[in-house]
């Protein structure tokens, strides 16, 4: 286990849960105390290897759940939330998140009906549907333990610009359409979820806006890597992998990965895959069977950014979209 991170009177007690977790090596949630209260960031993963490690951690630090008085969430995804309802029903404290996570987390069920619906609408479009199955029925899972599932306690909605303890709200959407970073400016701390993680690629995942349409994920990631890049930061604390501190070369980093990646998708449209299930097959093979959401979302969601930048275009034809490069 880490030391805790000290300065002025604050500290960040960092849980890191080593778990390979697609490709990641960790489950990472943090506790950050700023001279007058504990809050707890993000819940990490469902598991009860996850809960014994996360109540080791706080004997290691010489806490408990009693200490915990709120819970921020930098985004609702199921890797985010997992220990949350186990420390409500210890003791009931109010959780702040996006205003766009409340559904999600609630696993309302209009949400997630929408999210099946739309989700069906799109892979049939870019002509992967019979990819997917495997994901629908996690989906359809996912409806039907809705109560089991969903979080139980007061939520508070936030959004850009609130100030929460010493942390500015900042949205970050792209890696999901709820992501906020908690920055504490006075010490350069930056809770960022998944938004910039050490040594992984860009990481936007397909998601729809109110009107049930396709969101510019890739575009909203760069812009939401631009809105981190100018703040002060001395630590980078983050969903998953190491903490850090070389937070501007990292995010460098994502920018030339965003360009090489766009580059390949283009490249593959160039070589004559016109249809997304060929571009993905072409430049992943067989991964894309266990890997569909993570390269699904990253074929789409380039050929989309390709296509904002006037580097593609793409053309319906028995109602499924086929690609060719510009001009
Ligand atoms: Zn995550």
């Amino acid at each position: 286990m880490l030391d805790p991170i000290k300065q002025n009177n604050k500290s960040v007690y960092p849980i890191i849960f080593p778990l390979k977790y697609g490709a990641m090596k960790s489950v990472n949630c943090y506790l950050y105390d700023n001279g007058s209260t504990l809050t707890l960031i993000d819940g990490g993963i469902k598991t009860p290897e996850f809960m014994d490690f996360f109540n080791e951690s706080l004997k290691h630090y010489r806490l408990s759940i009693e200490d915990i008085d709120q819970i921020f969430l930098t985004h609702h995804h199921d890797d985010h939330i997992g220990v949350v309802n186990t420390i409500l029903s210890k003791k009931q404290v109010p959780i702040y998140a996006h205003k766009k996570a409340i559904p999600r987390l609630r696993f309302d069920k209009v949400y997630l009906q929408n999210k099946i619906d739309f989700f069906k609408d799109l892979y049939e479009e870019y002509g992967c549907l019979h990819l997917s199955e495997k994901r629908f029925e996690k989906m359809n899972q996912t409806l039907k333990n809705r109560n089991e599932l969903k979080i139980r306690g007061d939520i508070y909605p936030l959004q850009e610009g609130d100030m929460i303890e010493d942390c500015k709200v900042i949205e970050v959407p792209g890696h999901s359409p709820d992501s906020v970073i908690f920055y504490d400016e006075s010490v350069g701390w930056q809770f960022l979820g998944d938004l910039v993680l050490e040594n992984i690629s860009t990481n936007a995942l397909l998601d729809f806006d109110d009107n049930l349409q396709l969101l510019p994920t890739v575009t909203q990631y760069e812009s939401s890597l631009s809105k981190s890049l100018p703040l002060y930061t001395n630590w980078v604390f983050a969903g998953h992998e190491n903490i850090f501190q070389h937070h501007e070369k990292e995010i460098e980093n994502k920018f030339e990965r965003i360009k090489k990646k766009e580059s390949r998708i283009i490249e593959a449209v160039g070589n004559g895959y016109q249809v997304t299930a060929d571009i993905a097959e072409a430049l992943y093979g067989k991964r894309i069977e266990n890997l569909f959401v993570f390269i699904i979302s990253e074929i789409i969601g380039y050929l989309e950014y390709a296509i904002s930048r006037g580097k593609i275009e793409k053309r319906m034809i028995n109602g499924q979209w086929h690609f060719s490069v510009t001009g």
